[in-house]
């Protein structure tokens, strides 16, 4: 069983009921212990003094326990996502992988054309704006069951769950193009962007670096055909 308090509705919640469930016990500990001739004078007294320390320490600890959800969540999210674009991290591209399981999937693999280049000539602060825009545009391109990933510096891994080799090209083509079609915003000045896409079809879960290498010949054929375009593996 797990204790998760979200909010102050599941604290205050959790501290009445700590506080009743001490006030009962401590009652149905008077009834069994005092003799029933002084009973009547003790039952008092005591409830009150379990209600005013049950009250205020099980308000406190509450209020730790829902700090402790919120930090859990945090990290999670700091675990599970890049913090530069928002992408998911390599292990949490695999573990989405696993959690797919053995369905029809393509892989593509994107890589920013001459980023180093950019970053010689607009700054290495642009260059991180710019691999956040780029970011953007890869995830808001695909579907919510696609899995993003910055898997290297200026290179993202997207996996498409049910899609064909055919439909995986369909996809690198669009992104690729929204990419063509939109630079970058840089104090106000537009910065053309491009990138290379590889795909490949993943036979399983388990085959996933098999499946990662082809892409990546394909990427590098992109690359050798001049860029900003997509290869197709064979
Ligand atoms: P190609 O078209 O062949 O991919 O050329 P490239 O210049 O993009 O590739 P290369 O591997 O030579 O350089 C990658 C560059 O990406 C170098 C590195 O400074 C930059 N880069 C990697 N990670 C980051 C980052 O987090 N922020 C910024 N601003 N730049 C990064
Ligand atoms: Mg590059
Ligand atoms: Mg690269």
């Amino acid at each position: 069983m797990e204790l998760l308090l979200r909010d102050m509705r599941d604290v205050r919640a959790f501290s009445v009921t700590v506080t009743a469930a001490a006030v009962l016990s401590n009652l149905a500990l008077q009834s069994v212990l005092i003799p029933s001739d002084m009973l009547g004078q003790i039952r008092f007294p005591g409830s009150v003094i379990a209600l005013a320390l049950a009250a205020p320490v099980s308000f406190f600890v509450g209020l730790r326990l829902r700090d402790i959800h919120r930090l859990t969540l945090d990290l999670r999210q700091a675990a599970l996502h890049d913090p530069l674009t928002g992408a998911v991290t390599r292990a949490r591209f695999y573990e989405r992988a696993a959690e797919i399981g053995n369905v029809p999937m393509t892989l593509i693999v994107a890589d920013i054309d001459h980023f180093k280049a950019f970053n010689d000539r607009f700054g290495h602060l642009a260059g991180d704006t710019a691999l956040r825009q780029v970011a953007t545009t890869l995830i808001r391109n695909c579907r919510r069951e696609d899995v993003v990933a910055r898997f290297g510096g200026e290179e993202f891994l997207i996996l498409l769950p049910g899609t064909t080799l055919v439909d995986g090209a369909r996809v690198a083509e669009r992104l690729c193009a929204r990419l063509r079609g939109k630079p970058v915003l840089i104090e106000g000045e537009h910065l053309p962007v491009t990138a290379s896409f590889g795909v490949a079809t993943v036979e399983s879960p388990a085959a996933m670096d098999a499946a990662i290498a082809a892409a990546d010949d394909a990427l590098y054929a992109a690359k050798r055909a001049g860029r900003n375009q997509v290869s197709i593996a064979r």
